[in-house]
């Protein structure tokens, strides 16, 4: 039998394709924002795998990738289901804007933390419309999901690239159990991020994983609470999707479903695309800064290794005239994810974005009081 799965208005139906709505929440002008489902299913029972994007405005190309995934002969192929979402956030896709303008704080950092919440609390903001849509969302995916992939964009001919984060491990009971729990949940995710088959970044150490809320994304919510395979992957660039990109996401989702046993045959080759690999793991860092206002020539690009002293950019004044010796230096080995945009730049500035060698461990203890901090 089948599993029969439910998200709004949507139902499955083995070896179709089934679409629906969502409700979300309400605008005050009368109108329920809704989000699109798509719900396809083979005909043989198998995992379940959900498919979100769409959660910043302006990273466009996730979307794509599912509209061209999900297709009849795929369905006739697979077993299991795939619940897709291409529109998390239907208020910044129509607005083109990452922050939605009737909840302005990043989407992306919305989702459950698994901390205990501290109720009525006069001088505090309730969770917005949007924080309350994603935790009744994350329920919806707690009854289904098996593995989450969440589709991103990067910056302008940005690498495409994967991040394999680290996994947080509570240290309040039995601490050895929760470490070999965490480390065989990172093996797994990172079995899975090969057969995705592009470059594999990992996030920033742990402690600044938390102060940013990384923790909070789409799927590090599903990685983190519910212990599950899931990733985020940026595409490049967000406004004008590059279809090769798109084509090589797609490969690489349909190469996440072998693994997982919901297609046959062996992986597909993942072409059209620059995948980096300099034999160490390494995790992304903005580097380097710039330390006065200037202008930015950069001499490197995408998918460029760097090595510590390299230069990487040449820096100026208005007028074109060198400042100094004229040049700005990698501080680390590594490889270049993507060039930050634009050439003028204040103090502090980052004018890179790049992956940096990671020897940290691939687990790290949440912070002792964590759960037991009501936010
Ligand atoms: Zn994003």
């Amino acid at each position: 039998m089948v599993q029969k799965i439910t998200l709004g208005t949507a139902q499955s139906s083995p070896g179709a394709i089934q679409y629906g709505w969502w409700q979300a929440f309400d605008h005050p002008t009368g109108i329920t924002e809704c989000l699109p489902v798509i719900i396809a299913q083979g005909i043989e029972e198998g995992p379940c795998l959900w498919l979100t994007a769409g959660i910043h405005g302006p990273e466009q190309a996730g979307p794509l990738v599912i509209y061209r995934l999900i297709t009849q002969d795929l369905v006739n192929q697979m077993r299991g289901t795939i619940v897709a979402i291409p529109a998390l956030n239907p208020v910044g896709l129509r607005t083109n804007q990452r922050e939605p303008y009737h909840a302005p704080s990043d989407p992306n950092r919305l989702w459950p933390d698994g901390k205990p919440r501290q109720v009525n609390d006069p001088d505090k903001d309730p969770p917005s419309s949007l924080e309350q849509a994603y935790q009744r969302l994350f329920d919806e995916i707690k009854a289904s999901a098996n593995c989450l992939i969440d589709y991103h964009c990067a910056w302008t001919g940005s690498l495409s690239f994967a991040f394999y984060d680290r996994v947080l491990y509570r240290s309040d009971g039995d601490e050895e159990l929760s470490k070999k729990e965490a480390l065989a949940l990172a093996e797994k995710q990172l079995d899975l991020l090969h057969a995705y088959g592009h470059t594999i970044v990992s996030e920033m150490p742990a402690e600044k994983l938390l102060d940013d809320d990384l923790h909070r994304s789409t799927s590090a919510a599903i990685y983190y609470l519910l212990r599950l395979p899931a990733f985020t992957v940026e595409l490049g660039t967000g406004e004008v999707p590059d279809p090769s990109i798109v084509a090589a996401s797609v490969s690489g989702t349909r190469n996440v479903m072998r693994r997982m046993g919901m297609l046959d045959g062996d992986l597909e080759p993942v072409t059209g695309i620059r995948v980096v690999d300099p034999g160490f793991p390494v995790r992304r860092c903005s580097a380097p800064r710039v330390n006065q206002a200037c202008v930015v020539i950069h001499l490197v690009e995408a998918g460029d290794l760097v090595r510590a002293g390299d230069p990487v950019a040449e820096i100026r004044d208005i007028l074109g005239r060198p400042i100094g010796d004229g040049l700005l230096r990698s501080e680390y080995d590594g490889f270049v994810i993507g060039r930050q945009h634009g050439i003028y730049y204040y103090p502090g500035a980052a004018v890179l974005c790049l992956a940096i060698r990671d020897d940290a461990p691939r687990i790290a203890p949440y912070p002792a009081d964590y759960f037991q901090k009501p936010v």
